[in-house]
């Protein structure tokens, strides 16, 4: 199944420090486990995420947590330089211009961004999502897009997922031997994290064993990419 030609970059675009580490941390460490050049670009430094912090403070901060949640997951980390909570207002189209740049600089084989819905119905999702789209349908139809699906079964625990196995455009990834390096990235966020806070090992029960993400777009260009994702997801 695996040849040495599949290309193995994988481009990660997220909206703010944290939504890496919750949403697909154990992915994230799977795969740079299994040799993949993964890169994160996130779009803002969270700045509105600490109350009662100001906006600029709170972006060190939080830039820092990221940093360390990188070096946790063993991926590659860029900011762009938007300010939380504004990305709904900016032009979807300049937006995935900026975004291809990244795209053409790092070549992957297969983009991860948050569905149409945002996950959680956050702006600056569905900003960055927008506009990923718009950069891959106008731009790069031949690399393929997934969306993270965050469901149920993600927050209920191992032994769950069964009942969504059925849908063949959705990746169920197995991250059962990767929670400790999933637990250690969310810790990484401490001026986010609330629950897991005891030491990573005494936490792991907390972690589910799947992350799920549903297939956007059926891409010819990269299909062994995405045929080797498929794979080793198991
Ligand atoms: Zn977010």
């Amino acid at each position: 199944m695996e040849n040495n030609s599949t290309n193995k970059n994988i481009l990660v675009v997220l909206a703010h420090p944290d939504d890496e580490s919750y949403g697909m941390g154990g992915t994230l460490a799977k795969f740079a486990d299994l040799g993949a050049q993964i890169v994160l670009i996130c779009a803002t430094r969270g700045e509105a995420g600490i109350q009662g912090i100001e906006p600029e403070r709170a972006g060190q901060i939080r830039e820092r947590e990221l940093k360390q949640a990188a070096e946790n997951l063993n991926i590659r980390l860029f900011f762009l330089d938007y300010l939380d909570g504004t990305l709904s207002q900016l032009e979807t189209k300049i937006f995935a211009q900026q975004l291809s740049i990244w795209i053409a600089t790092v070549e992957p084989g297969l983009i991860i961004t948050f569905g149409p819905d945002g996950v959680s119905g956050h702006p600056d999702h569905i900003a960055v999502s927008k506009a990923v789209n718009w950069a891959v349908e106008h731009y790069f139809p031949n690399i393929n897009l997934l969306y993270l699906a965050a469901s149920e079964a993600t927050k209920l625990g191992c032994g769950v997922t069964e009942t969504i196995h059925h849908s063949r455009h959705l990746i169920s990834v197995d991250i059962s031997d990767f929670k400790l390096a999933k637990v250690k990235a969310i810790q990484s966020h401490k001026s986010q994290n609330k629950e897991l806070t005891g030491i990573p090992e005494s936490e792991l029960e907390k972690i589910a064993c799947f992350e799920n993400f549903s297939i956007a777009n059926m891409s010819e260009g990269q299909k062994e990419t995405l045929k080797w994702f498929k794979e080793k997801a198991k």
